[in-house]
């Protein structure tokens, strides 16, 4: 079978549930610079196997072509050539069930383009930065917290993860632990299938906000002159979100149309 155009190595794996993993690979060469948020291409061959837990794919792919699809970055952007994906296998899909199959050492295609504009760097300075995700939605802010948490001690930093159970939290412990140290970063998860242990939020994103969360636990009213939303995940969950924002006089930022609300759906 022909791999050529392969060019990166999967080097860690972690199985955060069977359908959710944290994957990182290395490129046989550096990838240029990128900014936080941005994502690019991870692709595999057709003949490739599946996962165990997958289901029977609706459209067969070509076995010798590659099955491409986008990733958010999660890594630093000071990261090279080591790079880091949260992905969820959708069981019946034509790539995640190749990529839950690989294990340490296999190959992989990994695209030189790093695009998009689902960025924290666009943002002023100071303004407040509110940062609202759904399932594998937390990658991109992983990202903009490793690369910038430490510039913006002025702005308050807040992200609001919603997922159905304690498990689902992928980068709990280190969203935790930058809590913990840094005094203006707050994590909110709220689960919404969550079992007696869990004392946090057990309502969707869209409920807590509706709630006046941010009014009443961070003294943040929402207004785009202060602060900037990022959203990232399921579409249903972006657009309810984005319809509240709209209320607050809240614009979709564009590259050639500059707005206080960032969107990205997967
Ligand atoms: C800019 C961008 C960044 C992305 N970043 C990530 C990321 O960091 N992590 C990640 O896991 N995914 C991410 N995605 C989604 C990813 O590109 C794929 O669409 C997804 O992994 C499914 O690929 P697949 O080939 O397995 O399924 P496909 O064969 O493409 O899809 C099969 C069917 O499943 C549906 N489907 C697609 N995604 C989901 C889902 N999540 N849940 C349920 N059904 C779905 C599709 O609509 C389609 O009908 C991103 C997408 C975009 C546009």
């Amino acid at each position: 079978m022909d791999t050529s155009l392969y060019n990166a190595t999967v080097s860690g794996k972690v199985l955060v549930t069977p359908d959710l993993m944290i994957l990182q690979v290395d490129t046989d060469e550096p990838r240029g610079k990128f900014e936080a948020g941005q994502y690019l291409i991870l692709g595999l061959y057709g003949f490739e196997k599946r996962s165990f837990n997958s289901e029977p794919e609706s459209v067969l792919p070509e076995e010798d072509s590659l099955i491409k699809r986008p990733y958010a970055i999660a890594s630093a952007k000071s990261e090279k050539s080591q790079l880091e994906f949260y992905i969820s296998q959708v069981k019946s899909g034509q790539l995640t069930p190749r990529l839950f199959n690989l294990d340490i050492g296999d190959r992989l295609y990994v695209s030189d383009r790093i695009s998009g504009i689902f960025r924290l760097d666009e943002t002023p300075d100071g303004s407040d930065i509110i940062m609202i995700a759904t399932g594998t939605g937390i990658a991109p802010y992983v990202s903009f917290l490793r690369s910038h948490i430490i510039e913006r001690p002025e702005s308050k930093m807040i992200v609001i993860q919603g997922a159905r159970h304690r498990w689902d939290l992928g980068y709990f412990s280190e969203l935790s632990f930058l809590e913990q140290t840094y005094a203006n970063f707050f994590y909110v998860p709220t689960l919404t299938d969550a079992d007696n242990h869990w004392d946090g939020y057990r309502l969707s994103v869209e409920e807590l906000l509706k709630k006046d969360i941010l009014q009443n636990d961070f003294n943040i009213t929402p207004d785009p002159e202060f602060t900037h939303f990022f959203v990232c995940g399921n579409p249903d969950m972006v657009a309810h979100i984005s319809e509240w924002l709209e209320g607050f006089g809240y614009k979709r930022h564009h590259a050639d149309d500059p707005g206080a609300l960032y969107i990205e759906e997967f």
